[in-house]
């Protein structure tokens, strides 16, 4: 195994990292930024090093003074969390320089993957069905108005650098798909640096589902099932579900083997998830892979019992997978709710500030993760994620209900959150029917807030 591992980044999933380093018996070795000196990652690792000023740019963006933290310290793997430096291969081949390993896929399979255009010819080229579109990147208007006639309207320019939802934009016909191209162009050399957008046809509110899989240095390749992550704002996650409720058993054995298909293709090594869209009749259409842990893997890890960040460890250390496909049974439903420092009756604007007093719920088939407690500070610098609620039960009811539970328990003192408003997702009728798509929340936030509103006034 790893001796010693330096977790590159902050907040919950540094606390998820740093906790399952020492369940293993391996010292963590914490960096932080002058702004989360008192932060939980900073507190509960075996070391702290601090890294720079609470810009992201100048702490954990910053590889250089990283990569000296790992080396003072004499630690031999990274784990680089989500987001942050988990998806920049320059960083993953300074690793590799240096003679450490990055707990993750090499850079060269993060920067094929993590240029959209160039994954999807790669799908394309193994067989995994991608969404009707460009072949690679749409260098022109020209070209871009000629494919949109081809595969017709509504489309959506999209930047191959994309993330977070950030460089997407719809046209519905050839008049405004030129002020789309600019659009999201403009955004994505803006966010990522790199202009270059790509052409996808808009499936009308898909389904969002996804599939972790695991992969090892000895090239064994195995699925660990799919989530529905449909209940999303702006492109953004707010809940996450698996099994995927209502899926047809023949569409779950495929997606799941084109999941499969997807790691094998780019040599994958580690966990990692193949995203898709899936339209009414459950047509599936590769969209783009993750090549890191993701928020939503403890919904995974709750119905397989395989613990996706221990494995990550393992797999990291040259260790070949301990489970077969055969071995991956899955039991019960899980879901995640996210619970963000932004107010869901303003904009979902930021709350940042000081957290008077935080209690989390425990009990049967309930977890939490979060790096939050009593007396800690919201920083504005950072992502405005929270805390994350997830509840497993026998089936979907047991789990809706015992997340209402779980969330009604939740006190979080201080801050705005959007702990409310998950909580009135959970009595909504469609939700509970289970066959919700991408499209609901942008139908159903007015009618959501305005219970979130009713229910504050009748507290008062
Ligand atoms: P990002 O990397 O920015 O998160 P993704 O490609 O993963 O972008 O897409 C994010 C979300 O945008 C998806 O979960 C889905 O809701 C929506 N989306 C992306 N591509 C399409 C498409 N072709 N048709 C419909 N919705 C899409």
């Amino acid at each position: 195994m790893l001796k010693k591992i330096l977790v590159a980044n902050r907040g919950e999933i540094a606390v998820r990292v740093i906790r399952e380093c020492q369940d293993n018996g391996i010292p963590a070795v914490a960096v932080y930024s002058e702004a989360d000196r008192d932060s939980l990652h900073t507190l509960i690792a075996d070391e702290a090093v601090c890294i720079g000023p609470g810009n992201p740019t100048e702490s954990y963006l910053n590889m250089n003074n990283i990569l000296q933290a790992a080396l003072s310290t004499g630690c031999d793997g990274i784990h680089p969390g989500f987001g942050l430096l988990s998806e920049n291969a320059k960083f993953a081949d300074l690793c590799r320089e240096n003679d450490i390993k990055f707990i993750g896929p090499d850079g060269d399979t993060i920067s094929k993957m993590g240029d959209k255009s160039t994954a999807r010819q790669m799908m394309m080229a193994a067989g995994v069905p991608v969404v009707p579109g460009s072949d690679g990147a749409a260098e022109s208007t020209e070209e871009a108005l000629r494919i949109a006639e081809e595969i017709g309207y509504p489309v959506l320019v999209k930047a191959s650098a994309g993330g977070g939802g950030r460089g997407m934009r719809r046209a519905d016909s050839s008049e405004e798909l030129p002020e789309a191209m600019k659009q999201a162009r403009m955004e994505a050399e803006a966010a990522f640096g790199d202009g270059t957008v790509y052409l996808e046809k808009l499936i009308l509110n898909p389904r969002h589902i996804e599939v972790q899989v695991l992969a090892d240095q000895q090239h064994h390749v195995i699925h660990l099932g799919e989530r529905n992550c449909s209940i999303q704002r702006r492109n953004q996650k707010m809940l996450e579900e698996a099994p995927a409720f209502g899926l047809r058993s023949e569409t779950r054995t495929k997606i799941c083997q084109a999941a499969v298909l997807a790691a094998k293709c780019c040599d994958y090594e580690g966990a990692g998830t193949v995203e898709f869209v899936m339209d009414s009749q459950e047509h599936f259409y590769f969209i783009e892979m993750n090549t890191r842990i993701q928020v939503e893997h403890p919904v995974t890890e709750m119905v397989t019992g395989i613990n996706i960040v221990g494995e990550q460890i393992r797999i990291a250390s040259g260790i070949p997978l301990r489970y077969t496909q055969e071995d991956v049974q899955m039991k019960g439903h899980a879901m995640e709710c996210r619970i963000c420092c932004e107010d869901p009756l303003n904009n979902f604007s930021p709350c940042p500030g000081k957290v008077d007093f935080v209690h989390f719920p425990s009990g049967f088939g309930t977890r939490v993760e979060s790096a939050l407690y009593s007396g800690a500070v919201i920083s504005p610098y950072y992502d405005s994620m929270v805390a994350k609620v997830i509840t497993l039960g026998e089936n979907r009811v047991e789990t809706v209900r015992r997340m209402r539970r779980a969330l009604g328990e939740t006190v979080i003192e201080g801050p705005k959150t959007t702990q409310p408003l998950m909580q009135m997702i959970l009595y909504n009728r469609k939700f509970l029917r289970g066959n919700y798509n991408t499209g609901f929340i942008g139908e159903e936030l007015p009618e959501l807030t305005s219970m979130v509103q009713t229910a504050g006034m009748l507290k008062e």
